[in-house]
Parts: C-alpha cells; structure tokens; sequence
C-alpha cells in the first residue's frame, strides 16, 4: 500500500468516529509525508492541527493505522505550509496516485464543501434521506416546514439517539429552504458554536453585535440543543433570541439527543418554549429499511457488494445508521486496496470490532447478574439506597447499560431502581458514557461486561 493509500484508508474510517465539523476542521489538508517501517510523518497545515491532533486523535489514527500496518509504532506531526500547485519540483516528486484512489479522495473532499454563509452541508439532502416508519413523523413534519416556513411547526423539535439522522434531516431542511427560497437567510448552528459565540462576546463586549445577528435570520437551525444544559448564560441570551425570531415568524429547528422534558438543568420557560412546538422523534429503522439504506449508500459511493453482504450488515448493525455506513466504508476501503471483491467471511472478520452477536437475547436481569457478578456484589446490593462508592459506581453502570443495549427510557430505569427520579437515571448514564472515553480502565470494564454479556449464554 502507498502513503497516499493508507492515509486515504485512514481518512476514510476515522470520519465515522468524529463530527463533521471535526473532521473538516482537523484532518482536511493533511497527508502522509514520510513512512519509514515503525514511523509514520503526517503533514498538517498548521500548528492548531497539529496539537489537537496530537492530543485528541492522535490514539485512534494510531489504532487505525495499525489495524492497517501492525509495523507503525509512532506518529510525529509536522507543520508545512501548503505548496503551491505550480511548484513544478513539488509536484515531480510526488508519487503517482493510482486513478482509483484519486477519485476517491475528490469524493471526499467534494462532500464536505460546507456553504460558509449558511454552514449547511449539501450532502444533506431530502434525495438521500431513507424514509421508513422510525422516522416518518420528523420527515413529513420536516418538509412541510420547507414548503412554508415560519408559518406550520415551529420551532420544530428533533430528537433520537445517535447517528439516527438528525443532523441530516435537519439539515436538508436547510437546504431545501436555501433551495426553494434563495432570498432567506439560513443558518445551520451547533450548539457548541452557539456557546463559544455567547462566551466570546461577553469576553468581548459585543454580545450586542452577537445578539443583532441572531436576530436578522429567517431560519434557525441548532443542533444538539440538550448541550444548553447547565448553561445558564447562554439559555439566557437563546431565550431572548428564541422569543424575537417567533414573534416575527421567523422558522427555529431544534435538535436533541432526548425530549425536552429530559434535559437536564434547563430554565423551565425555555423547555416550555421548546414544547410549544411539533416535537418528533427518530426511531430505530427495522431490518428492511436498514437493508434499503445500506442499498442507497452503496450506489451512492459506487461499490458493489452482494444481496447477503448487506443482509449481513443489515441483521448485524442495528442501532446506528453511521455504523451502517461506517461498515461499507470499511468493506469498500479493503476492496480498493486489494484490488478484490470480498466475500461473508472476509466481511464478517472485518466487521468483528463493529459487531458483536449476541447468542441469546441480552435482558434486564441478565445486565443486574453480570454487573453484580463482576463487581462481587449481590444482585440485591444494586438497589440498596447507598452512596457507598463499591455500589454507586456498579449501580451507575448498570443504569448506562440498561439504556445503551437496551434503549430503556431514563425514566423507566428510575423506575427498576426503587424510584430514583429521571435525573439521576440520566447523570448516571451521562456521566459513564463521558468517563468511557477518558478513563480507559472504565472503559476496559464496561467492554469486559459487554462482552460477558454477549458471549455467555
Ligand atoms: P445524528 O445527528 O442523529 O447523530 P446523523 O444525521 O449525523 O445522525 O446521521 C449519521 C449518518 O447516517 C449520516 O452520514 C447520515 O447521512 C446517515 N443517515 C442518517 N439517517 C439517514 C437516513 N434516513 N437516510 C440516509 N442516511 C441517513
Ligand atoms: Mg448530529
């Protein structure tokens, strides 16, 4: 495999594991510039990428590669400035990428041309939203505002688990509005960016300015509302614009990991804003309409795998349309790097880390038994009210796992724990899911439970 292949492999599987927005920002400009056996040198753009990739990403890309090349042992990122296209020496001495890959890498870039006045990605579109009963209310509800809006649902609310397509819907809402109504402003926001801007100009003395700009837009669309949470300031100055932008009718599109009555620590008039709206949410697509989506992607990034390829993935990855695509990524990546056409078996050792099957149905009690079980508790030593720590945390895991397998509501796992309010059902499970990626002993126990759970029967 050339450099160029093997960071274009990276590339290609490590956009399944960050946001968009991440990607674009950190890894769009970068490439191999040296591999020598044990030692990989990546050029970056500038030094901000340098050190975020450094210490955030620099784990995985090392992972990935080495899944890729067992031989890399270390990464060392350096700053070059772009050269030139008509730097005649530079271009000599790069190696020839081979057309396939060539293509490819266009492919990529070309999806993530985000429009810099309304940050909206075309990607997103309605033409490539798989419609399916987990998600047809948001979808009608959706694009009965882009015929009109400001004047049917608003604000519109979204929400569902991850990588279920809320993002995307909302922004072929976006799209389509740009589409259709070229002469209204749109604006596609993520909260953190709505944060970091109400932060900024308060540091700054200009939150009037920050405010005046919210306020001029015919369209506003924010993403992962429920990080508003405990954001006082912020829900202050979204209050204020939220109320300026209804009254005109202006079109507000939310969206959210959970329904507003479960963010936590957020002022009471704004949930009730955020209620006084069309609330949808996005289920789990059945096998069918994940067969479907799976059809539709393939064609879309022209790879040809066989009916019972896609059947497999289809049974197999369930909870997640990212995974979905993060699983032909992977087949399609191997496929043009070896330069063959795969079969199940080669499928299903590719995908082994994507899927785990279960041999029998994973239950309630079967989660309490093993969480008791590889903590040396009792069953019963789960439910006892303790704030004692050998039981907190055990108990804490039990609550994420009831809701990450099993998609249990926070406040029926209140509910199996004796009548602990949704709140705390939710900062459990909120608090483990972050404590997963820093702590990587947690992390460790979690993944030895999980696998307890799937393998024993
Ligand atoms: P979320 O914002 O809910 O975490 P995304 O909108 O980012 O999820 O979706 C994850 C991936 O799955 C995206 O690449 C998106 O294009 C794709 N996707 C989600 N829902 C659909 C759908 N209904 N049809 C086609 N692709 C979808
Ligand atoms: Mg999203």
């Amino acid at each position: 495999m050339t450099k160029e292949e093997l960071w274009q492999a990276v590339l290609a599987q490590i956009q399944f594991n960050i946001s968009t927005a991440n990607f674009t920002t950190w890894l769009k400009n970068t490439k191999i510039l040296t591999k020598k056996q044990k030692k990989i040198i990546v050029s970056v753009p500038n030094n901000f990428s340098k050190e975020w990739l450094e210490n955030k990403y620099n784990k995985i890309i090392l992972k990935i590669l080495q899944n890729l090349d067992k031989e890399i042992k270390e990464i060392k990122y350096d700053v070059v400035k772009t050269v030139q296209k008509t730097n005649k020496t530079a271009k000599i001495s790069c190696p020839k990428i081979s057309d396939n890959v060539q293509d490819n890498l266009q492919l990529e870039f070309e999806e993530f041309r985000v429009n810099k006045t309304t940050n909206l990605n075309p990607r997103y579109t309605f033409d490539n939203f798989v419609v399916g009963a987990f998600n047809e209310l948001p979808h009608a509800a959706g694009s009965a505002i882009s015929k009109n809006p400001g004047l049917t649902y608003n604000p519109l609310f979204i929400y569902g688990g991850v990588g279920l397509g809320k993002t995307h819907l909302i922004q072929s809402i976006g799209n389509k509005i740009a589409q259709d109504f070229p002469e209204k402003k749109i604006r596609y926001i993520p909260s953190e960016k709505f944060i970091s801007g109400v932060i900024n100009s308060i540091k700054e003395r200009n939150i009037e300015n920050f405010k005046k700009y919210y306020k001029k837009i015919d369209v506003l669309i924010i993403d992962d509302i429920q990080f508003l949470a405990g954001k006082e300031k912020t829900q202050e100055e979204f209050f204020h614009i939220f109320n300026v932008l209804y009254e005109k009718n202006k079109q507000i599109i939310l969206s959210s990991d959970r329904p507003p009555a479960a963010i936590p620590s957020i002022e009471e008039r704004l949930r009730s804003r955020f209620e006084g709206g069309m609330i949808a949410d996005i289920g789990i697509p059945d096998t069918e309409t994940r067969l479907v989506i799976l059809k539709v992607k393939t064609q879309e990034k022209g790879i040809n795998l066989s009916q019972n390829i896609l059947e497999y993935i289809a049974e197999n990855i369930q909870k997640n349309i990212r995974e979905l695509e993060g699983a032909i990524n992977k087949i399609a990546v191997y496929q043009k790097v070896h330069n063959c056409d795969i079969n199940i078996e080669k499928t299903k050792t590719l995908l082994k880390n994507i899927i785990l099957t279960p041999k029998k149905p994973v239950g309630f009690n079967k989660i309490i038994k093993t969480v008791a079980e590889f903590y040396d508790l009792k069953e019963k030593d789960l439910f006892i009210p303790t704030r004692k720590k050998e039981i907190v945390k055990p108990r804490q895991i039990a609550m994420y796992l009831l809701r990450d397998m099993l998609n249990y509501s926070f406040p029926s796992i209140g509910r199996k724990f004796k009548g602990k309010d949704h709140t705390t059902t939710i900062y459990a499970c909120s608090k483990i899911s972050k404590e997963i990626e820093n702590n990587e002993i947690l992390n460790e126990e979690v993944n030895s439970i999980k696998q307890k759970l799937y393998y024993q029967s």
